[in-house]
């Protein structure tokens, strides 16, 4: 995601795949949902099917999904969105995700959702799950959309549908529940394959992540496989724009935008900007989407989507480049966004900076960059210093732990720019984009962690940067 009140801006049916999906031996969860949109009432009516992969060591007897929709809810805390005045176009609005039934393997299943926020679905197997077995989970639903312009819900001009579905939470020692945040992205999942039928009204025009196949009875089925994430846009006033570069068509999805054209080329610019920083883009397809959002974007695997709101040019430049990068940095290479925020947005936001360094024409400096940020982040230490007498400046903590946006920004998106900055400074240009692209290769399709970055980057200097790395993220590093 991208938080355009920075300082710094200057601006199968195969069930899974047992081996081939990027050259490991990985079973993957397989998501095949039936969902039909229904306008008159706003709400979205699915059925769907898990095939469950026991990737664990552990025998299970439930298996947790999180329910993003529930974070929409009347009396829900915290609000969805800490923007909350370009949030609602029409006053507070809400939304929910009604679970009708759940089966396990063919036959009725109990279930249960849990957490005072309603976040966690839990479906008992009514059996041991050993490891590397599968279970099949079915379940119907209707999700019903806020008007609200966000990840999930409907604005004038676009229906947003971001983590609409129940999705499996990560298992590492038990299943890992990330709780609902109004600040950043209170996501993890696993990679998976994914088959989804989409029914609408025909006067809307899709955008997904995925291949999009029209059937015969005018229903859509988008096929996406090794995507930790599933999400489609639908606007009646949609234009496309699409090239293709390096193999991956790019496709601006817009309404009311002179600079449509231009939209679409810095999107096939930073597809092979990043490319050749980092490695390659493993997917067909990219959409670029205009949306009715609170504030600057959100990244989705194929998919990102950039707010409408944005009206400056350079901004919106920096909002597409940044969610770009996120393919990279959350997409392909995963982590807990609740938990390890800082890990993909700090390296989304320096590879933003990497971009422009590369990319001289847009005349967005690489040290004009890191001197805004620099000076952007001593600003907000000295103004917090100053009102709350101290300030916390670690990066490593829940999202729940930070206290307001600004601290949440500047320790997670600018800090850790700035990290990245001193670490290239520290190792040499060379070995550290060794390090980048030994990291994506190390950790494509999977999930990584602070921890497992810094191993990586360790290996990859051939030294140990374990110290480097507490300093800034523990906070006690002096940035001067
Ligand atoms: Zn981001």
């Amino acid at each position: 995601m991208k938080k355009i009140a920075v300082l710094i801006l200057v601006v199968t049916l195969l069930p899974f795949c047992l081996v081939g999906c990027g050259g490991k031996d990985e079973k993957r969860n397989f998501y095949s949902i039936e969902a039909v949109f229904n306008d008159d009432d706003m709400t979205l009516t699915c059925s769907q099917s898990v095939e469950y992969v026991n990737t664990s060591e552990n025998i299970l007897t439930e298996v947790d999904f999180f329910l993003y929709p529930n974070s929409f809810a009347e009396g829900q805390t915290p609000v969805p969105s800490s923007y909350k005045a370009s949030a609602y176009p029409n006053g507070e609005s809400f939304g929910c995700m009604e679970m009708e039934s759940v089966k396990v393997t063919g036959q009725s299943a109990e279930f249960v959702v849990e957490e005072e926020d309603k976040s966690i679905l839990v479906v008992y197997l009514g059996k041991e799950l050993y490891p590397d077995e599968v279970v099949e989970i079915e379940m119907e639903y209707t999700v019903s959309l806020a008007n609200i312009n966000h990840r999930l819900g409907y604005g004038e001009k676009t229906v947003n549908f971001g983590t609409f579905f129940p999705i499996a939470c990560v298992y590492e020692n038990g299943f890992v529940r990330n709780g609902f945040s109004s600040s950043g992205d209170p996501f993890y999942s696993d990679i998976s394959n994914f088959e989804v039928k989409l029914s609408f009204p025909e006067e809307y025009v899709l955008a997904s992540t995925g291949n999009q196949e029209v059937q015969s009875d005018g229903t859509v089925l988008c096929e996406a496989e090794n995507v930790r994430d599933f999400a489609f846009v639908l606007s009646k006033e949609f234009e496309l724009l699409s090239k293709e570069t390096n193999g991956v068509t790019v496709n601006y999805y817009y309404y009311k935008d002179e600079n449509a054209e231009e939209n679409l080329e810095i999107s096939c610019e930073a597809v092979e900007t990043f490319e050749d920083l980092f490695g390659q883009y493993p997917y067909k397809q990219l959409s670029v989407v205009r949306t009715n959002f609170c504030f600057g974007g959100m990244e989705y695997p194929n998919l990102v989507m950039i707010s409408d709101s944005i009206t400056d040019k350079e901004t919106y430049n920096y909002v597409i480049v940044h969610e770009i990068a996120h393919q990279w940095w959350y997409g392909v290479v995963g982590n807990n966004e609740y938990t390890d925020a800082w890990v993909d947005e700090g390296l989304t936001e320096y590879s933003t900076a990497l971009f422009f360094e590369e990319n001289e024409k847009y005349g967005l400096d690489y040290d004009v960059v890191m001197k805004n940020a620099l000076n952007g982040y001593k600003k907000f230490v000295e103004i917090y210093s100053s009102v709350l007498g101290e300030v916390d400046e670690s990066m490593q903590r829940d999202l729940s732990e930070f206290l307001t946006e600004p601290e949440y920004v500047n320790c997670t998106y600018t800090k850790g720019m700035l990290l990245f900055d001193s670490l290239r400074d520290t190792l040499g240009k060379q070995k550290f984009e060794k390090c980048l692209k030994n990291y994506y290769k190390e950790y494509k399709f999977e999930n990584s962690s602070y921890e497992k970055l810094v191993k990586s980057f360790s290996k990859s200097a051939n030294r140990d940067l374990e110290n480097f790395f507490a300093s800034w993220v523990e906070g006690n590093v002096k940035i001067a």
